[in-house]
């Protein structure tokens, strides 16, 4: 063991040991004897947002929980935790004293947007207008269905809403009460990039109100757009986490990306993770696996139109697109799920699927399940390094299927799609339930899969630095959201983001330093110009 944690951790045990010694006196929070412990907290400021970036099961919400006022932290002393008053005294003349003594004061109303929005129907019953009719304090009931694009749903029960619908209605409901600090849990889970934007210009709205705002998001390119300082969180999942000192934003995941942490001489990836500043020149001249001639499906109130295409031997494809413009369906098609009504899909292929929405009703282990897919793959060298490794499916190999949280099952399903003997590999949307990191690994995973068995991939996702590293070209998906959907491509890759980029209308510069892509802001100089010649994400 490395003498803090009982997993099996990423750092060095001698490290480790000095860390606990170092860091003693700092811890927060710890829920039991062996159980996972917080040292340090976050300092929310008003009028900022305050993003919080960090692996999964490393105590992000132990920290708004504790924010917030939910949990009163025990500093450790899990058998006699101590009183309010007891923690005001330890923090006094800390950063954190003068927030958490308002908030025990009762003087910070509290708004959270919990991580988990699928519960949200267990837990309250009844229509969408009945939900939000009770919180009209910030915004009038009608103002929230205009700022939320909830017109649709307002008058739809709340068990018969998609996971996006979810979570526009969770974040109407957050937004539309009057509190002093706003916490948000992954806000932009099952949003399309367009819906991402949009919620990041609402949740800056708040902190324009000079309230507190503090927002736990994966997706980079929006937490970079969005938040103005970062708590980078490091740690051993399940077993500790660390937070460290609020940077600006920028900085934040620039060191996050370098993977390396300066003042606690800490790495805690091996390389850093790069993006290529052009866009890759060359035809991919590989011959064609499968092509498809105006293809269409027609299920009534929605509509389908896939213009012709071809994806080539070896080729990893990204598809972009709003919500509800077809990927699914297209994808389905792709996998014989669903026939479509007019055109046709041409060429002999082995296909491996992984749907959206994964089934855990699996009875088993994770290793009976990737064996059972096909055991001589999951127990090769080769796929141990490629997947097994890249993936952190080692030590979940004993569980039980049943019991994987999401970021888990996710993983899993796609080791399990990637074990597969096939031609071309289906993944809708794989990121979903991923934490940053763990996207770049899968990102990684999954085009280098590709790379080194010459096979192809179709790969959904709404992650912009995730279709970024994973894609060789690009499908756009646009038309009209639930009744019309138009698909086009595959693109190259410069060709595709512009297209799929001026539907959405923003444009992307580069960062000095790392080059990763950054948000414009709207109607600064470079989005005008950008616009304006048609460069919406390539720009130097
Ligand atoms: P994150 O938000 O970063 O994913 P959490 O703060 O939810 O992490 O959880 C950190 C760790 O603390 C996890 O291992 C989780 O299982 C554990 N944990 C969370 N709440 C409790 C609790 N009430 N009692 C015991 N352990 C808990
Ligand atoms: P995306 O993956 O782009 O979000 P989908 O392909 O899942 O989009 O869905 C596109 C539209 O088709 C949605 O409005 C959805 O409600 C509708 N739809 C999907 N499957 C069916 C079906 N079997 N019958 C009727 N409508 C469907
Ligand atoms: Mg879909």
């Amino acid at each position: 063991g490395c003498g803090i944690c009982a997993n099996k951790c990423m750092f060095k045990a001698i490290k480790i040991i000095g860390l606990a010694d170092e860091l003693k006196d700092e811890m927060v929070n710890q829920y039991g004897e062996n159980s996972f412990r917080l040292y340090r907290l976050p300092v929310p400021k008003k009028g900022m947002i305050t993003g919080i970036l960090g692996p999964n099961g490393i105590g992000k919400t132990t920290a708004i929980n504790i924010l917030s006022g939910i949990v009163v932290p025990n500093l450790g002393n899990y058998d006699n935790p101590p009183t309010k008053e007891e923690v005001l005294a330890h923090y006094k003349g800390t950063d954190i004293y003068p927030y958490l003594s308002d908030v025990y004061a009762g003087k910070i109303k509290v708004a959270m947007k919990p991580q988990y929005v699928d519960k949200l129907p267990k837990v309250t019953k009844g229509v969408v207008r009945d939900l939000l009719s009770k919180t009209q304090e910030r915004m009038s009931l009608e103002e929230a269905v205009e700022t939320f694009g909830l017109e649709q749903v307002i008058d739809r029960d709340l068990t018969k809403l998609s996971g996006g619908e979810l979570q526009r209605v969770a974040m109407a409901a957050t937004c539309m009460k009057d509190a002093d600090i706003y916490f948000f849990d992954e806000p932009t889970s099952y949003l399309d990039i367009y819906q991402r934007v949009k919620m990041a210009r609402i949740i800056k709205s708040l902190a324009g109100e000079d309230k507190y705002v503090v927002v736990i998001e994966h997706d980079l390119a929006i937490l970079d757009y969005l938040a103005d300082n970062v708590n980078l969180v490091y740690g051993s999942e399940g077993a500790y986490g660390v937070f460290t000192l609020g940077r600006q934003v920028r900085t934040a995941i620039n060191v996050y990306l370098q993977g390396y942490l300066p003042e606690e001489n800490i790495r805690f990836r091996e390389r850093p993770i790069e993006f290529a500043v052009s866009a890759p020149s060359g035809e991919w001249d590989t011959p064609t696996l499968i092509d498809f001639e105006d293809v269409s499906k027609d299920f009534g109130e929605f509509k389908l139109d896939v213009n012709s295409g071809a994806v080539k031997i070896g080729e990893s494809v990204g598809v972009v697109g709003p919500n509800a413009t077809g990927k699914t369906t297209f994808v389905k098609m792709l996998a014989g799920e669903i026939k479509p009504d007019k055109g046709c899909v041409n060429g002999i292929m082995r296909i491996s699927y992984k749907p959206q929405y994964i089934s855990q009703d699996y009875d088993g282990t994770v290793q009976d399940y990737l064996c059972a897919i096909n055991y001589d793959q999951v127990t090769s060298g080769f796929f141990d390094t490629q997947v097994i490794g890249p993936l952190a499916i080692k030590f979940l190999m004993d569980k039980q299927m049943k019991n994987l949280s999401g970021g888990e099952l996710q993983r899993v399903a796609i080791a399990g799609c990637l074990a597969k003997d096939a031609d071309i590999y289906l993944l809708d949307e794989p990121s979903a339930y991923l934490d940053s990191n763990q996207r770049m690994e899968a990102a990684k995973c999954i085009s280098g899969m590709m790379e080194k068995t010459g096979r192809s991939a179709l790969i959904v996702d709404h992650d912009i630095y995730f279709i970024d590293m994973v894609s060789d070209s690009l499908m756009v998906f646009g038309g009209e959201p639930g009744h019309h959907g138009i698909a086009e491509g595959p693109y190259r890759m410069r060709e595709g983001m512009n297209k799929f980029l001026k539907s959405v209308d923003i444009t992307f510069r580069r960062d000095a330093d790392t080059h990763r892509p950054r948000i414009n802001k709207e109607g600064s100089n470079l989005d005008r110009t950008q616009k304006s010649v048609g460069e919406y994400y390539y720009a130097e």
